[in-house]
């Protein structure tokens, strides 16, 4: 496989680079070797439609979601399980990886931490592509749904958007609403259109299509089974209420996400030797600042 840096780009290079033996450069036959190594179940939580439930993930256990009854949207939210101040930061990602992320990609944390909390180790929809539309799949250009913007643009009150599941989800794990940021939607296809105006396509998750990700470091996470369901009948506001098009309502086009937990085996315990928890990069400078301890005494 040619390395980024060497190719040859037909388009604006990209600003950051992959180059070998950067932390950016991820080493596939690690994740490959862990993608197929015996694993064991360690728990399983079904997210009905329109709800969230958060869970605590160890390092180096792998967390799958999965679509068991067909297409769903899903918002991922992640903190280090011992400090949630070291949580998923959406944009820095999209720059580091892309708009869209897939196999191999790892979703970074904020400052000062700016390290890996997850890698990507497999993808059913990796094959996706590009749709018509220029639409692409697992979404990093947008956000959660939230109650704030839903007043703003229709005057209606409503208590199940993706930002509130998400906050009462982490309600019983000590965290607050000003916790929840900026998503990774799992399983939704969006893109820019050639107004750069942010658009969102039908899901095309299938029964039984998955996203697995490999615990970079202790993690607490959240998904919210968004009430918008497949983004099939996206609008505004409930919208369950009334049927639409062939008597099909919103509600129709929500689903449950499967998540589950898996160790590695211990017979495949070896693969594990070498992996270690990422540093935060080692910057001690103070932003420029000289801060006086106390009087300066002659
Ligand atoms: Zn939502």
């Amino acid at each position: 496989m040619e390395l980024e840096s060497r190719v040859e780009w037909k388009e604006p290079q990209p600003a950051y680079i992959a180059s070998p033996g950067s932390i950016l450069h991820v080493d596939r036959e690690f994740y490959s070797a862990i993608l197929n190594a015996p694993r064991n179940l360690k728990s399983e939580v079904i997210i009905p439609p329109r709800s969230a439930k958060a869970f605590n993930v160890p390092a180096t256990h792998i967390v799958r979601f999965s679509t068991p009854s067909g297409p769903q949207v899903g918002d991922l939210n992640i903190w280090n399980a011992q400090n949630p101040r070291e949580r998923f930061w959406a944009s820095r990602t999209r720059q580091l990886q892309a708009s869209h992320v897939t196999i191999y990609d790892r979703l970074w944390s904020c400052l000062p931490y700016l390290r890996p909390m997850v890698t990507i180790i497999g993808d059913s929809l990796s094959d996706f592509g590009v749709s018509r539309w220029g639409g692409r799949c697992h979404d990093l250009l947008g956000t959660r749904c939230d109650p704030y913007v839903n007043k703003l643009l229709t005057g209606d009150d409503y208590d199940f958007h993706c930002h509130s599941n998400l906050v009462r989800s982490v309600i019983p794990f000590g965290l607050l609403e000003s916790d929840i940021h900026d998503v990774l939607n799992i399983f939704q296809v969006t893109g820019l259109n050639g107004q750069g105006k942010y658009f969102m396509e039908a899901s095309p998750a299938k029964p039984g299509d998955f996203i697995e990700f490999f615990a970079e470091q202790d993690l607490l996470m959240a998904l919210s089974t968004c009430p918008g369901g497949d983004l099939s009948r996206w609008g505004w506001g409930e919208g369950s209420a009334e049927g639409g098009e062939g008597g099909k309502s919103m509600l129709d086009c929500c689903r449950e996400i499967k998540v589950e937990i898996f160790e590695i085996d211990e017979r495949a315990r070896d693969i594990l030797k070498d992996w270690k928890e990422a540093k935060r990069p080692e910057y001690t400078g103070m932003h420029g600042m000289k801060v006086p301890e106390g009087e300066t005494i002659a």
